[in-house]
């Protein structure tokens, strides 16, 4: 199906399940090719998830001027990181896209402006270092959309209330970031033990995600002192806001994984509305 015989038929959609919403810690671009307990925990996780009609993947690998939606038919996959040993770089993930979802999305949401993007980019390894995991075979729809950097907290969250509604058209929507991420105080072991301010810093997101304090994870975040080596750049942190607004109050909530890799990743994931 194309084009708006295809747009209507996602529109009629009525799904019986309203899909979850996830937070997806994605670490390392190595874990792509791993095969260790977070990988397995994706796997899980994919057979888990009721299945998708299109999957949309924020991403902090891309950070933008503008928020922007991919819209292309056959998104490509972007190898963006460097110095990674080559059968990374061999991974392709040839998901199709779907720009009637895409289309879908900038019509329904009038507020911010969404703009689609046929050429720019494509899937990130903030994309495919964990939809390789959870969909191997990369046969459902993927799209991503980008972060706007330049945006303070309340947009991400805001926008993420907007997306919302994509959940009762069984669109899976899926944040990739990190709670935690310091690359300039990285250790190169994963195993290595994590600093007391990546344990701190992750503790207290848990804490206000288990009381539902999204205020406080809005708007205090930038006042801890441990946020400081946690976060100290927003664009793995900003996800999780689109996450906690995507997500609903009658949703069940769970740590579908959680472990520090490298000293100062937190591969914390958190999923809503998750059925048992
Ligand atoms: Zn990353």
């Amino acid at each position: 199906m194309t084009g708006v015989g295809a747009l209507n038929g996602l529109l009629d959609r009525k799904t019986t399940v309203k899909m979850p919403v996830l937070f997806l810690g994605h670490g390392s671009p190595m874990n792509a090719i791993a095969e260790n307990n977070f990988t397995k925990t994706l796997g899980a996780l994919g057979k888990r998830v009721p299945r998708p009609t299109a999957i949309l993947v924020v991403s902090a690998h891309w950070m933008s001027e503008g928020t922007w939606v991919t819209g292309m038919e056959r998104p490509k996959t972007i190898h963006d990181f460097y110095g990674f040993p080559q059968a990374l770089f061999d991974v392709q993930y040839p998901a199709p896209g779907s720009p009637e979802t895409a289309k879908l999305i900038q019509a329904e949401i009038q507020s911010p402006k969404i703009n689609i993007d046929h050429e720019m980019w494509g899937l990130d390894h903030g994309t495919w270092s964990v939809l390789k995991h959870m969909y191997p075979k990369a046969d459902i729809p993927v799209m991503q959309l980008s972060v706007y950097m330049s945006q303070p907290p309340e947009y991400h969250v805001k926008l993420g209330e907007e997306l919302r509604k994509l959940r009762e058209k069984g669109v899976l929507i899926v944040s990739s970031g990190n709670i935690v991420h310091n690359l300039r105080r990285i250790v190169w072991d994963p195993a290595a033990p994590a600093y007391d301010w990546a344990i701190e810093f992750d503790q207290w997101v848990k804490e206000k995600l288990e009381k539902r304090d999204f205020t406080a994870i809005q708007n205090d975040v930038m006042k801890s002192e441990a946020v400081k080596l946690s976060v100290p750049t927003p664009d793995h942190w900003y996800p999780l806001l689109y996450t906690i607004g995507a997500s609903d109050k009658n949703d069940s909530m769970k740590f579908e994984y959680e472990e520090m890799q490298n000293g100062s990743i937190s591969m914390r994931c958190v999923s809503f509305g998750m059925e048992a």
